[in-house]
C-alpha cells in the first residue's frame, strides 16, 4: 500500500497551486459571491496555462492526464480560488467530461479541442419540474422531424446554462418506451437558438456558476448534435448519463473536501491567535477537541476520495467507494464548515468573514448532484440490499 503522489503529481500540484497564487486572489472570490458574476476573464489564462486539457487525450490537444491528476486539479483549484474553479468546470466537466465519455469520434475531434483552448462552455441540462432524484421522469420531448429534432419542454435547477455556450440537454426521445429510463436521448444545444430560453433563480452559495432554469419552445436542433452521433446516440441518453456518475461522485467529494480545508485552515490559524483571558482560545481543550474531531474528519474524507479516484484511475469497480465518498465529504463539509463559524465566535457570522461563504457552499453538497439519500440507496442496491 502507497499513500503518496508521484514526484510529478506533486510537481503538478505545485504548478497549480502557483497558477492560483498568480492569477486570483480572495478579493475575486469576494466580488464574484457579491455580484453573482461568471468570472470570464479566467479562461484565457486558464487554457494558456494548459489546465483546460488536463484531463483529455493529446489526439484532442490535452495532456492526457488520468483520474489522479483531473482531482489534484479540482482539489487546488477548489481550495486556491472558487473563481477558477468555476471557470474550469462549465467547461471540462459539464461538457468536456460528458463528450469524452459518450460523444462521436467526429464530435469529439471537432469539441473537445475548442474545450481545451478556452473557447467553449457546457452545462448540463437533465433536472425538470418533476424530473429530480426521479431522473428518468424526463418530459422535454425531441422530435425527429427531417434532418433536425425538435425540442419542448422545460428544465430547472441548471449551473451555468446563462453562460454555456452548448447545453447538454437530455430528453426523451420515445414517448412510451418499455421501461422509464430508456428512450432518452442527450443533445448539444446551442444556447443561442430560436426558442431557447434561460433565466437565472437568485441561489445561496457558490455564485459563481449561477442557477437556471431554461424552456424549449419549437427548438430546432440539428441531428449531428445528438450525443454519440446520429443514429447511434438515440436512446442512449440513460448509459451516457451513467458513464460519468463515478467520475462526478470522485470530483464532488474533493471539492468538499477542500472547502473545508479552507474553513479548517482559517479556524486553526483564528485559535492560535485570537487572545481571550489571557491566552489564545487554541489553549482552550474545547476549541482544541473541536479542531481535533475538523482534522479527523476532513482526514477521513480526503482518504475515501482519494482511494476511489485510485479504483477509478486502476479501472477498478468504484460505484459504492465513489457513492460513499461524496455522502461523506459532503455532510463532514457542513460539519467542519459551521465548526469553523464557531471558532470565529461572533465575526463568523459577520458577511466580513470568509467563513460564511464556505458554509453556504457546503449545504449545497448533500442535496446536489445526486442527494445523499440517493448516494445511500445506491450503496444499499450495491450491498445486494434491494
Ligand atoms: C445549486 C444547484 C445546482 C444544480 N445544478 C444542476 C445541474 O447543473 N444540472 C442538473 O440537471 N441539475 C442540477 N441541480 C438539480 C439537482 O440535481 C436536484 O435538485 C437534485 O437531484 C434533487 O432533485 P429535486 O430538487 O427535484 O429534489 P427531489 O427529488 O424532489 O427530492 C426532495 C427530497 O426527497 C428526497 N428523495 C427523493 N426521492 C427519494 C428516494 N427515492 N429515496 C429517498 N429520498 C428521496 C431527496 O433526497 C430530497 O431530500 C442543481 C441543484 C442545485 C440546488
Amino acid at each position: 500500500m502507497d499513500f503518496s503522489f508521484t514526484p510529478e503529481q506533486e510537481a503538478f500540484r505545485q504548478v497549480v497551486k502557483d497558477f492560483v497564487k498568480r492569477e486570483t486572489s480572495k478579493e475575486l472570490d469576494r466580488e464574484i459571491d457579491a455580484t453573482g458574476r461568471f468570472p470570464a476573464e479566467l479562461s484565457a489564462k486558464m487554457a494558456e496555462a494548459g489546465l483546460f486539457g488536463v484531463p483529455f487525450p493529446e489526439l484532442y490537444g490535452g495532456s492526457g492526464g488520468g483520474v489522479l491528476e483531473f482531482v489534484i486539479l479540482c482539489e487546488e483549484l477548489a481550495y486556491g480560488s472558487e473563481a477558477a474553479s468555476a471557470v474550469f468546470l462549465l467547461p471540462v466537466f459539464f461538457a468536456g467530461e460528458m463528450l469524452l465519455l459518450n460523444g462521436s469520434d467526429d464530435q469529439k475531434q471537432r469539441w473537445i479541442p475548442e474545450i481545451v483552448a478556452g473557447r467553449l462552455r457546457g452545462c448540463f441540462a437533465l433536472t425538470e419540474p418533476d424530473a429530480g432524484s426521479d431522473a428518468a421522469n424526463v418530459q422535454t420531448f425531441a422530435e425527429e422531424k427531417d434532418d433536425h429534432f425538435v425540442l419542448n419542454g422545460s428544465k430547472i435547477f441548471i449551473s451555468g446554462a446563462d453562460v454555456a455556450d452548448f447545453m447538454m440537454v437530455v430528453t426523451r426521445t420515445d414517448r412510451h418506451p418499455p421501461k422509464k429510463y430508456m428512450g432518452m436521448s442527450i443533445f448539444m444545444v446551442d444556447r443561442n437558438l430560436p426558442g431557447v430560453t434561460v433565466n437565472t433563480i437568485p441561489k445561496l452559495g457558490g455564485r459563481a456558476i449561477s442557477l437556471c432554469e431554461i424552456a424549449f419552445e419549437d427548438v430546432r436542433v440539428p441531428k449531428e448534435m445528438l450525443m454519440g452521433g446520429y443514429p447511434a446516440g438515440l436512446g442512449q441518453g440513460w448509459g451516457h448519463m451513467w458513464a460519468s456518475l463515478d467520475i462526478e461522485r470522485v470530483m464532488v467529494a474533493i471539492l468538499y473536501v477542500a472547502t473545508a480545508q479552507k474553513a479548517f485552515d482559517e479556524a486553526l490559524a483564528h485559535a492560535k491567535t485570537r487572545v481571550q483571558f489571557g491566552q489564545t482560545i487554541g489553549r482552550f481543550q474545547a476549541v482544541q477537541h473541536q479542531l481535533a474531531d475538523m482534522r479527523i474528519e476532513l482526514d477521513a474524507a480526503r482518504l475515501l476520495a482519494y482511494r476511489a479516484a485510485w479504483l477509478k484511475s486502476q479501472g477498478l469497480p468504484c460505484s459504492l467507494e465513489g457513492a460513499s465518498a461524496k455522502v461523506f465529504a459532503t455532510e463532514m463539509a457542513v460539519r467542519v464548515t459551521t465548526a469553523a463559524m464557531q471558532v470565529f465566535g461572533g465575526q463568523g457570522y459577520t458577511m466580513e468573514n470568509d467563513v460564511q461563504r464556505y458554509v453556504r457552499e457546503a449545504l449545497l453538497g448533500p442535496v446536489g448532484m445526486g442527494t445523499n439519500h440517493v448516494q445511500r440507496t445506491i450503496i444499499a442496491k450495491l450491498m445486494d440490499l434491494m
